[in-house]
């Protein structure tokens, strides 16, 4: 048997977070066993879903890594063969019309409510004379269609995540409605549960991996399949991801979706990793891997049952690992577009020769790609803005002097290596009797307008390439 998994997303969003966590799962296991991933999205609620945000989901699953094998396909497009299986499941009496009304519905539930029993549909309609059919009918009242649930059954599957699961049938709310409603002739618009099994059938899904909110569709799922007379495929219900206080993360938490994470400055290798150790550990206990090392190694038996708690520390500790190790060019290549973004001026072919050296400097101190816009400003614009303490460092006695030693050793003999910066700053030392630190530390203010930030020697040499050192020594210059 051929794995076939697949990811269904609904476009009526952005790619969310908890999609994009169940289809790295998805991924791993086709790959751990040599299977198909199959994309297949889920548009039948034509007023929410955004032919945008389908563009998102597949820009999002691309840039994470997790190539499909066939698809995307659309279930707007595929619309008759829902029709089909719900005329079948009609001629077969599995199916019926029920035409109550949106007020009957409403006063059965506030019945039930007043004896205190769960909302369900009572399955009035479901045993309607031919007679009592053709005066709705003659009423003109549209009809949904409804699968019949005997709710004697009690539905079992071996869950791959969480075991055996059960389930009485009594509690699926009633025969469920597989389309909305339309004139007695016609069938109306298909509804989810029903689209995904005729979907899962037809494209010979043989493990559903999805999140354990579907746990209650799996079981209304399972009666469909049987109705359809199709083997029923293996399920793993995957664990919800919580935020810090234990409740499913949401919009609240601030960022919920793939996009925002990339803009926020993640690299796709290290948030696909992250979303990995979501609910999964590797057998040899690592952290940091790709998806394909993942897949060689992935199973259901690892993934837990309980929901998995985002932990922004990690992330962020994932991210940099990524960064430190990476290449300055194919930094400059991820920074562009923040950079770019920020208003700086960068012209990556034209600058490479201190863009790198710049990139290989900040690499280490990099959490997240955005860091890099405020790590670099200074280097940038010709002059800066001073913070007070750096305002404050190069007015401090005795600075004037070293400042103006530095700046006529730049324009006498023009330093063009660290080493001729060091030597600069030593012989100014001497001269003005100061302790280094002083040189250093004015330095700093002078060329950074703080008194943080890279590394000095490596800052200063590339302000030196970019033109803008002694402008800067002047204007900290004249703030005396
Ligand atoms: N469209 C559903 C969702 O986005 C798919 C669920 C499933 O995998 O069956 O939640």
């Amino acid at each position: 048997m051929t794995v076939r998994v697949r990811i269904a997303p609904s476009p009526t969003g952005n790619l969310h977070i908890g999609t994009a966590r169940t289809a790295v799962f998805n991924w791993l296991f086709a790959r751990h066993e040599g299977g198909q991933f199959i994309l297949r999205i889920e548009d039948t609620d034509e007023e929410r879903s955004k032919p945008e945000f389908t563009e998102n989901i597949l820009s999002g699953l691309r840039w994470l890594g997790l190539d499909w094998d066939e698809g995307p396909f659309f279930q707007t497009q595929r619309l008759d063969l829902y029709r089909q299986a719900i005329q079948t499941l009609l001629d077969q009496g599995l199916a019926y019309r029920a035409y109550d009304t949106p007020t009957e519905l409403d006063a059965m539930r506030e019945a039930q409510k007043a004896k205190n029993q769960a909302p369900r549909y009572d399955n009035r309609h479901r045993d309607l004379t031919p007679e009592q059919q053709a005066a709705f009918e003659a009423e003109g009242r549209p009809a949904v269609i409804r699968f019949k649930i005997d709710d004697s059954r009690t539905i079992t599957w071996t869950d791959l995540v969480r075991g055996p699961v059960t389930w009485q049938a009594s509690d699926l709310g009633g025969d469920m409605v597989v389309a909305r409603a339309s004139s007695s002739t016609t069938i109306g618009q298909p509804l989810y549960n029903l689209a995904v099994v005729v979907d899962d059938i037809d494209m010979a899904i043989t493990h559903v991996i999805r999140g354990e909110d579907h746990i209650a569709n799996t079981a209304k799922q399972i009666l469909l399949y049987e109705a359809l007379e199709a083997a029923v495929p293996a399920f793993a219900h995957t664990p919800l991801i919580l935020n810090q206080t234990g409740q499913k993360l949401s919009k609240r938490d601030g960022v919920t979706s793939i996009s925002d994470f990339q803009n926020m400055g993640f690299v796709a290798p290290a948030l696909a990793n992250y979303m990995t150790l979501l609910g999964w550990s590797a057998p040899d206990a690592a952290e940091q891997f790709t998806l394909d090392q993942a897949a060689q190694q992935f199973s259901f038996d690892r993934v837990n049952k309980a929901g998995a708690k985002f932990d922004w520390d990690k992330l962020d500790w994932l991210n940099s690992q990524y960064l430190h190790s990476m290449e300055p060019a194919a930094l400059l290549e991820l920074t562009l577009p923040y950079l770019q973004a920020a208003g700086y001026a960068v012209d990556p072919e034209a600058d490479q020769s201190w863009l790198l050296p710049m990139m290989t400097m900040l690499a280490p101190s990099l959490t997240r790609l955005t860091d890099v816009v405020e790590q670099s400003r200074f280097f940038f614009t010709e002059t800066v803005d001073f913070a007070d303490d750096a305002k404050t460092q190069v007015q401090l006695d005795g600075v004037e002097p070293v400042l103006a030693g530095i700046l006529t050793g730049l324009t006498e003999q023009p330093p063009a290596t660290i080493d001729d910066l060091k030597a600069l700053v030593n012989e100014v030392t001497k001269a003005q009797g100061v302790k280094k630190g002083l040189v250093m530390k004015s330095m700093r203010a002078a060329l950074m307008g703080a008194l943080q930030g890279p590394d000095l020697m490596a800052s200063w040499l590339i302000l030196r390439q970019r033109g803008f050192d002694v402008a800067r020594l002047k204007e900290a210059l004249a703030l005396i």
